[in-house]
């Protein structure tokens, strides 16, 4: 049962649920609670969230595949494929109780600033991999140009740019997630289905030609845009990718 009639429903602004779960939290634009464990905030808090709840910031394990960052047999391969000759992640993107990647990353995309720019300061003093600073170039994934829109930021791009400041590395759009354009005739109803309706696509005059490419995203699980970009890449003749994310999720 709705209290007021719909035209005065109508009127009234939307809320997003993130604001009205932030404002539990918030007390004269200061947080009471931390948002992550409902702990007390303490000394060292950042953005709404504890010292404790940011060291959930973890490194990957050791020994990890130096390709996929997940531990198995040297003998047994990667158990999804990769492109690439070097892959790896700053943080584990589980770690921490509660995990805060899968707190972090969910929360910067429906709006959270603070949570952002914290992270990117974290993304500024974590040590990265000496396979990225031998790189020749840095790129990112690409988000669909609506939701970049919408957020009015691109948090693959944002981490790039910063690996690239760090290293003194050029960053270049390249790649451009797009709706499929192509009609894809002579494909049975269900091949047409099953097909991807967003492809990636290079975007033309990319210096990419003979040179290795850093891949930058947020978080890695299965690969499976990582995979599309870097056989794009390889497409438009880079000579070597190499990936680095945000999180690993294993
Ligand atoms: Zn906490
Ligand atoms: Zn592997």
């Amino acid at each position: 049962m709705h209290l007021f009639p719909k035209s005065i429903r109508d009127d009234v602004p939307s809320f997003r649920r993130a604001d009205i779960f932030s404002s539990l939290f918030r007390f004269s634009g200061r947080y009471l609670l931390c948002r992550g464990c409902l702990g007390p905030l303490g000394a060292g808090a950042e953005a709404g969230l504890c010292k404790t709840c940011w060291s959930g910031l973890l490194p990957l394990q050791e020994p990890r595949c130096p390709r996929c960052a997940l531990l198995h047999d040297a003998d047994s391969g990667c158990p999804d494929p990769v492109a690439w000759t070097f892959g790896d992640a700053l943080w584990n993107y589980r770690g921490g109780r509660p995990p805060l990647g899968t707190l972090l990353l969910p929360g910067i995309k429906a709006g959270e600033l603070g949570w952002r720019s914290a992270l990117l300061v974290r993304v500024a003093r974590a040590s990265l991999p000496s396979f990225a600073a031998e790189s020749e170039l840095v790129t990112a994934v690409p988000t669909a140009l609506h939701r970049r829109w919408l957020r009015g930021f691109d948090l693959a791009e944002d981490v790039a740019n910063h690996v690239a400041k760090r290293l003194s590395l050029p960053f270049l759009r390249t790649l451009r997630k797009d709706w499929k354009v192509r009609r894809q005739v002579g494909q049975t109803e269900s091949a047409r289905r099953r097909s991807p309706r967003k492809a990636i696509f290079l975007r033309q005059d990319t210096a990419i030609r003979n040179r290795i490419v850093l891949l930058v995203d947020d978080v890695w699980t299965t690969g499976t845009t990582l995979l599309r970009c870097a056989q794009a890449l390889q497409e438009g003749g880079a000579s070597e990718v190499r990936v680095l994310t945000l999180f690993r999720a294993i």
